[in-house]
């Protein structure tokens, strides 16, 4: 099992020389080293994207044709893409802003009202029963939609979009059914009083938006608007939907550069300079739409005062101004943010595992997700009744002080920070006066919230992280500030609640770079980049010490094919022969309809290798001998084409229809081939795959390394490499999927590579 004690063996064949073929135990259940359990498997059903350009005879031609007043055409075609993605994506956002406020609003004046009318007359439970229905029905309606219509539209999305620019094909991710579901979801989430934002959720919004409008088609309606039909390839595809994260991003915080480092940093595999500036004019042309629709909204057009969905308010040059000796104390927070989101990512993957085995029906999604907003409006009821903080009214910015049982004058600050939605909570404890929150307060409310969180990642309904950590990590920031207050009375606790929710933030979701710009844009104040890019850092060491982050985590237990950013280490003497399937399914540069219809129904696979046929033999059980010598590489979507638009030698005029467009027409869906319907009498004729192969695929000899290989995929984005042989013949495949199969596998101070399973059931 463990790579790094063996050693090389070769063996001759008629290949040539290859390392001996060594056989890899997976994981098995009872081992207690294995990180995530026995679901530590990869699953069948992802297929992955192709980067590849198919530069075939046909293709060639049509540049020939189109020629460079199409290239200009094309590159044009991009920016302006680009600027809608940018728009739409800031469209969704103000629709999310304006109803959570809007509908938020009036249920907190409800229950206000109702409060005030019942703390004297002993009726607290008319507005607990309020709040609970309040709460209960957005939460009901969000979780049918998630579990019945759409689950893919669960959590953040964060982590399947992560995985599509890695080159993963989520099925159903970047759909307008999607999107509605996404939208409607966070909406019900954040209005229903849950733990969770509406920010995370934008990231995914802006993919979708991305995928349609740059393909100029929707599934979902079914309507082809046959614009944009040259961007109908995975390559393009996955080009436009890092802008459109990137512009989620922006719109989110009002980011426009941390949008595009967050496409960066956590998405695109693949990245050119071109891609850079075009995603930065749509993460622009985002935060500036949603900012100046929003600052009008809220009554001061033109001034562009609202930036992004996630506003953190005003910090004063005071409350910033932090000096040398508090950046150890920013050191240790840091690693408490680290411990803490270790500790997060931990319990909520036991809780997932648990979810996984268990709750597997979607009503039962949908109760636990009713039952846990039912609990989350309890607790927040009884501790705000519980928790008797009275402080003068006046010292605290929010909207609705709540009465409760203090005193005339007075607001418990308690349930002030319940009763109001989450962001909130945030610039309260980030710009509230020192003395607003007691320390008992601010105790009870981190840790109710942060376990509650933890409960909350992964239920049923659409929501971010991002606001449940922020809000835990300030609350715990705001106390470490009043200790620090205590010693040094000189200061502002508002920052310490900054440094806290970034360091909390930091510890679960493991972003340094892009997370520091969003934060610094967030707070639109550059000094205060040093400390938190140094608590950034130090929770991520600190937390990747002991967890994987909660992103990855989740991936890998949605057993999705991610590809990590480097080559397991040691593992340079795992060879070609050794990770390639083989014998490989190979069709000859001129095939019969019968053959590759047989093929095509037999194999799942997506890639052929095309050899010659001059030395082509057939074994018994119908499979070549891999002993062809390697002419190019066709694709299954490539050949369904074909066969459904009877592009064969014998029917002479199917072949002046054939042009990339007939290619792309059906992009990303093509037919089944069980769907495509060959007369017996066509089985016989023949197929000239050389004119529409790619002549120039990928090619590893049989000795080439896993880390060379793993470059390969990596930096080209590629799908398939055919390996070969010392004279070019070809003896294997190797897939991305097959890549990413080997792990880094550390216990007890051992690192090896493991390969793992591969499920068709997962
Ligand atoms: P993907 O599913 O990632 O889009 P794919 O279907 O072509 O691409 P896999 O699903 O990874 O490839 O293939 C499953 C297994 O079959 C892998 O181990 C792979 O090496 C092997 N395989 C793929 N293509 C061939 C082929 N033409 N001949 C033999 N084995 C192949
Ligand atoms: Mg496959």
């Amino acid at each position: 099992m463990n790579h790094t004690n063996n050693t090389d063996s070769f063996h001759t064949t008629k290949y040539g020389t290859m390392s001996q073929h060594r056989k890899y135990e997976p994981y098995s259940d009872k081992e207690d080293s294995i990180p995530i359990g026995s679901l530590n498997v990869l699953s069948a059903k992802y297929e992955s994207l192709d980067y590849e350009v198919v530069e075939n005879y046909i293709y060639r031609d049509e540049e020939r044709k189109k020629g460079y007043k199409f290239v200009v055409k094309k590159n044009f075609a991009r920016w302006v893409t680009f600027f809608w993605i940018g728009l739409f994506t800031a469209t969704i956002g103000i629709i999310i802003d304006i109803s959570i406020e809007v509908i938020s609003t009036f249920k907190f004046d409800h229950v206000k009202k109702s409060i005030d009318n019942c703390s004297q007359n002993n009726c607290l439970w008319r507005p607990y029963l309020m709040l609970l229905a309040f709460n209960i029905v957005p939460v009901f309606i969000g979780s049918i939609l998630v579990a019945y219509v759409e689950p893919v539209a669960l959590g953040s999305g964060i982590p399947q979009v992560k995985c599509y620019l890695n080159g993963v094909k989520i099925p159903r991710l970047v759909r307008i059914k999607t999107l509605f579901v996404k939208v409607i979801g966070v909406i019900t989430t954040v209005v229903g009083g849950m733990c969770g934002g509406k920010e995370g959720p934008m990231i995914h919004a802006g993919a979708v938006v991305a995928a349609g409008i740059s393909q100029g088609k929707s599934t979902t309606f079914n309507v082809d608007f046959g614009a944009f039909s040259y961007f109908r390839e995975d390559h393009e595809k996955r080009d436009f939907v890092s802008g459109g994260a990137a512009a989620g991003v922006a719109a989110a915080f009002g980011s426009p550069v941390g949008g595009v480092l967050f496409s960066l940093e956590e998405g695109a595999s693949f990245w050119n300079q071109g891609l850079t500036s075009r995603i930065f004019f749509a993460s622009m042309i985002s935060t500036f739409t949603l900012n100046s629709v929003l600052s009008a909204y809220h009554g001061h057009p033109g001034e562009l005062t609202f930036w992004g969905l996630l506003n953190f308010g005003k910090f004063t040059d005071f409350a910033l101004s932090y000096t040398m000796f508090e950046l150890p104390i920013f050191v240790c927070m840091g690693i408490f943010g680290g411990l803490t989101g270790a500790l997060f990512c931990h319990l909520n993957y036991r809780l997932t595992v648990f979810r996984m085995r268990t709750l597997i029906s979607p009503w039962k999604k949908v109760l636990e997700a009713v039952f846990v907003c039912a609990f989350t409006a309890t607790i927040g009821f009884s501790l705000s009744l519980w928790q008797n903080d009275c402080k003068p009214i006046g010292l605290d910015p929010t909207r609705v002080p709540v009465q409760l049982n203090c005193n005339d004058g007075e607001y418990s600050s308690m349930a002030s920070l319940w009763l109001q939605i989450p962001e909130a909570s945030v610039r309260s404890f980030f710009h509230d006066p020192a003395g607003s929150f007691d320390i008992s307060t601010l105790v009870l409310f981190a840790l109710t919230y942060y376990f509650l969180s933890i409960w909350s990642y992964g239920l049923s309904v659409s929501a971010g992280l991002f606001i449940p950590m922020l809000v835990t990590g300030a609350a715990w920031g705001r106390l470490i500030g009043i200790a620090v207050q205590s010693i040094y009375p000189d200061l502002d606790v508002g920052r310490y609640a900054l440094i806290g929710a970034a360091c909390q933030l930091g510890g679960v979701v493991r972003m340094t770079i892009s997370l520091t710009i969003i934060l610094i844009e967030a707070t639109g104040d550059i000094t205060f980049g040093l400390p938190l890019m140094i608590c950034l850092l130090t929770a991520k060491w600190i937390g990747d010490y002991f967890t994987e982050s909660i992103y990855d985590i989740h991936i890998q237990l949605s057993g999705i094919p991610l590809m990590a950013w480097d080559p397991p280490p040691l593992s340079s003497n795992i060879y070609a022969s050794e990770v390639m399937s083989h014998p490989a399914t190979v069709f000859k540069s001129k095939e019969t309809v019968g053959k590759i219809v047989d093929t095509l129904k037999k194999y799942t696979y997506n890639g052929f290798p095309v050899v010659d046929d001059i030395y082509v033999t057939e074994s018994e059980e119908g499979n070549y001998k891999p002993n062809g010598r390697l002419r190019g590489l066709i694709l299954r979507s490539q050949l369904i084409v074909l066969l459904q638009n009877k592009v064969f030698n014998e029917a002479l005029d199917a072949w002046d229809n054939v042009t990339p467009t007939t290619f792309r027409h059906d992009y990303p869906r093509y037919s089944k081939i069980e769907n495509i319907e060959v007369l017996d009498s066509e089985r016989n004729y023949t197929v000239d795959l050389l004119r529409f192969m790619n002549p120039s695929p990928y090619v590893v000899q049989h000795m080439a390394s896993l880390p060379r290989i793993f470059r390969l995929f990596r930096a080209m984005g590629l799908r398939h490499i055919v390996v070969v042989n010392d004279s070019n013949e070809v003896v294997g495949v190797v897939t991305r999927k097959d890549l990413t199969r080997y792990r880094e596998w550390r216990h007890r101070g051992q690192i090896g590579v493991v390969e793992l399973k591969v499920s068709a059931k997962l």
